[in-house]
């Protein structure tokens, strides 16, 4: 395997990508016997924590009866309805398998709703591996150009250099600039993380979500919140539920089915509803019936009081973290919602764009994330904390214990 691993976004693991035995809870354990705690969660799915009982009951029920039957199954409706239940755009819904295909399922339902070709989309912001929308997800701000205007800058070699054709980019955050654009005519959609989590962790500014469904609504374009970090982890309805603006389209994925390999496309009856008018939306292993049972036990168990529990156990790691920074002198923010936050070193102020992210002290990071992992505790090297149900007060303790005692190790030995 080139690099020793099957997806990229597990190269920069430091020292080394990690060899896991298995999991429990909030605890990961490796081939050598060692106990971590665990922010990764399986890059933000495992809401639940490992080895959930309702989640591993359902699935391995269900593989007793069998493993794929391309037909119908009840408990494929059952999870379609606790989708449509829970999330406030959801008045149909097709299953998928990775986030990736559900976001371009969204996409060209856009195009053929509207006839238009172009998409809106933001730096920072990731929208899945492909050609068409890996455009200015992590641009130098060199290549990136102007802020105002930035340039659609490539995420991979050996992308189709046309992909970025169907594709328009601005800095997020900017009600202005989306109405300028939009006022063009020419935008199927707009997508984005519709509260920034991959980057660093920054919230919509006040009125930013509500401004842009207007200006959506008045240019005829789709608005797309892609939700497979935020949904079903920031709220039961996702982001769009904690904010309150409900989008044409949305994307889930990650916590739907607390890691089974699930996503979905989810929004109004009238443009899913193309699904059967000519626009083709396929997958060979879209609502596998395994996986359906863990996506029906996983949603069954978000109730709100397990979002209210996460909330204060995250609450109070974020601020325990704040304290701790601001006591040893280390400068850094803490942001984003008590589920899902960033910690972003070297930054004064919270960031309110990709171009402030972009002035992260990366490498300062990752010596802490080392430092944390010999520590017993496993971080994302790119800043992101993922809690689950099963991180407790001990759990939380223990985290601040093992950061006070690395970022000592790290000033001791000059590395911050
Ligand atoms: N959109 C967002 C916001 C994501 O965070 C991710 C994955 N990190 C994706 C899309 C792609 O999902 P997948 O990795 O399941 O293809």
């Amino acid at each position: 395997m080139p690099g020793g691993v099957s997806s990229n976004f597990r190269l920069g693991m430091a020292p080394t990508p990690l060899m896991i035995e298995s999991g429990e809870g909030p605890y990961l354990y490796d081939v050598d016997g060692n106990r971590l705690i665990d922010y990764y969660l399986g890059m933000g799915p495992m809401i639940l924590g490992h080895r959930p009982k309702p989640v591993i009951n359902a699935a391995t029920a269900q593989l007793e009866r069998g493993i794929l039957f391309a037909g119908q199954t009840k408990i494929e409706t059952r999870a379609a309805e606790l989708v449509c239940q829970k999330v406030p755009c959801a008045e149909r819904m097709r299953f998928n398998t990775s986030g990736s295909e559900a976001i371009q399922g969204a996409l060209r339902l856009a195009r053929a709703a509207t006839g238009r070709q172009t998409v809106l989309k933001f730096e920072g912001h990731y929208h899945g591996w492909f050609d068409n929308v890996l455009w200015s997800v992590a641009p130098s701000p060199e290549a990136a150009g102007d802020a105002e205007t930035p340039q659609l800058v490539a995420g991979s070699k050996g992308q189709l250099a046309n992909g970025a054709d169907g594709l328009a980019v601005l800095g997020w955050n900017d009600l202005e600039a989306v109405k300028a654009r939009l006022a063009k005519g020419d935008i199927a959609a707009v997508i984005m993380e519709p509260s920034m989590c991959n980057a660093g962790a920054i919230f919509p500014g006040d009125g930013y979500l509500h401004g842009v469904r207007e200006a959506c609504t008045e240019a005829g374009t789709i608005l797309i919140f892609d939700e497979v970090i935020t949904g079903f982890r920031v709220a039961p309805g996702g982001a769009q539920e904690r904010f309150g603006v409900t989008p044409d389209l949305a994307t889930f994925g990650k916590a739907i089915a607390n890691g089974f390999p699930v996503a979905a496309i989810a929004g109004r009856a009238d443009l899913m509803q193309l699904c059967t008018e000519g626009v083709l939306h396929g997958g060979t292993y879209n609502s596998q019936p395994v996986a359906m049972a863990a996506t029906a036990a996983t949603l069954e168990a978000l109730t709100p009081d397990l979002f209210a529990g996460i909330e204060v156990q995250g609450t109070a790691l974020m601020q325990g973290l704040r304290e701790l920074f601001a006591a040893e002198s280390v400068t850094a923010t803490v942001t984003g919602f008590p589920q899902i936050f960033h910690v972003g070193f070297g930054l004064d102020a919270p960031a309110r764009d990709y171009r402030d992210l972009a002035r992260m002290d990366k490498t300062g990071y990752r010596a802490f994330c080392a430092a944390m992992l010999n520590h017993g505790v496993r971080l994302l090297e790119r800043g992101a904390w993922f809690l689950s149900s099963t991180h407790g007060p001990d759990v939380i303790e223990q985290t601040l214990d093992a950061a006070r005692a690395s970022i000592r190790k790290l000033k001791q030995d000059g590395t911050l």
